[in-house]
């Protein structure tokens, strides 16, 4: 497959919410590259590895393998977009908290590879409130997580916060 769109995120781990977007992003390109980048701004819970097995098992529970791989990326996504030839990417806009943020990404990475364009989707209502920090709060109480997380993640933050 080729990798013309990318995903990218922390994915720590992969939610509802993230795939609400990577559907949207397939309804427009018909294939998807997800990509977890290995280190993040963000405290992780799970490692590298971890992150892109259960967002593989997470697409798979989806039903979207067919159109979506999943890989993991170190350092600039500029950087690594132009080492794989790709020139699209998609990113989810939830509140304007994430506005602030990806609008500043946006033309940062524009200076840096101008070649390379941004395109930023917004979810179901459903799901605007979700966040892999929500659900991980959540987990660490043990709260409800199946309209959140696909199984092989809820069972995966069981297991992490030692319910299984
Ligand atoms: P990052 O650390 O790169 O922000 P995340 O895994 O938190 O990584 O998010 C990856 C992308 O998915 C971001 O563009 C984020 O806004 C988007 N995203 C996460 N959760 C949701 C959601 N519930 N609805 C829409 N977009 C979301």
């Amino acid at each position: 497959m080729s990798a013309r769109v990318i995903y990218p995120g922390s994915f720590d781990p992969m939610t509802m919410g993230h795939l609400d977007i990577a559907g949207r992003a397939l309804e427009i390109f018909g294939e998807l590259k997800i990509s977890v980048v290995r280190r993040s701004r963000k405290e992780l819970l799970f490692d590298v590895k971890e992150r892109e097995e259960l967002a593989r098992l997470s697409v798979a529970e989806a039903g979207m393998e067919e159109k979506v791989v999943v890989e993991s990326f170190e350092g600039l996504l500029v950087d690594y977009m132009r080492r794989t030839g790709a020139r699209i990417f998609v990113r989810g806009l939830r509140a304007t908290s994430d506005f602030e943020y990806e609008f500043q990404m946006e033309l940062m990475n524009r200076r840096l590879a101008p070649e390379i364009t941004g395109v930023y989707l917004m979810p179901s209502e459903s799901n605007i409130y979700l966040s892999s920090t929500v659900v991980k709060e959540i987990a660490s109480y043990g709260g409800e997580l199946s309209t959140l997380v696909m199984p092989a993640v809820e069972s995966a933050l069981r297991e992490r916060f030692g319910e299984e």
